[in-house]
């Protein structure tokens, strides 16, 4: 595979300005609800809130990667002198916790940059931030061309790691005799 150019967006988080009023996981949840924005639940979004207003904690975490297997550690961070939950930067979807898991399937959330088509200008989540916390660039690299999972690919790896490969496709083969 040779070099392809890359369309690299980001979303610059300035939590200085983060209120945690939680529009963006209100947002994220509703436009990728089935069919769009018939339901909002931000246990289903893609951006999560560290929370505490006690000690003014207030950090938006994207969900990232699925990982297999739990950390063989924790890690904790302390920044100016405020100390954070255990694992509050990490974004992965992971066994040890609840969030940026789909509530009801247990499937691993992702954050997509809200693809959809047509393209939207700014993601969601970064229109809906009014404090403009979140801070949508763009920017072209040019890198190696490697194979991209889709969502589905995504969602059906974490099962066979869960259930192991055979008795997802003996899963998927009994449902397919039933129509
Ligand atoms: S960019 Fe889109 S998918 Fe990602 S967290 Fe924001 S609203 Fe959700
Ligand atoms: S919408 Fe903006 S200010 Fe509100 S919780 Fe999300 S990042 Fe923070």
């Amino acid at each position: 595979m040779g070099k392809v150019k890359k369309k690299v967006k980001t979303i610059k988080i300035d939590v200085d300005k983060c209120n945690g009023c939680r529009a963006c996981e209100v947002i994220c949840s509703a436009f990728h609800a089935s069919p769009k924005y018939s339901s909002n639940n931000p246990a289903r979004s893609r951006i999560r809130l560290i929370r505490d207003p006690m000690r003014d904690v207030f950090i938006p975490v994207y969900a990232g990667e699925l990982a297999p297997a739990e950390c063989m550690g924790r890690d904790k961070y302390v920044i100016d002198g405020k100390e954070y939950d255990e694992c509050g930067f990490c974004r992965a979807s992971c066994s040890s916790r609840d969030v940026f898991k789909e509530p009801d399937s247990g499937l691993p959330l992702k954050c997509d940059m809200c693809e959809s088509d047509p393209p939207l200008s700014e993601p969601m989540c970064v229109q809906w931030c009014l404090n403009n916390a979140l801070i949508y660039e763009e920017r072209e690299e040019e890198v190696e061309e490697t194979e991209k999972l889709d969502e589905m690919e995504v969602g059906l790896e974490a099962l066979a790691n869960k259930y192991g490969l055979q008795k997802v496709m003996d899963t998927v083969a009994r449902m397919s005799k039933k129509d």
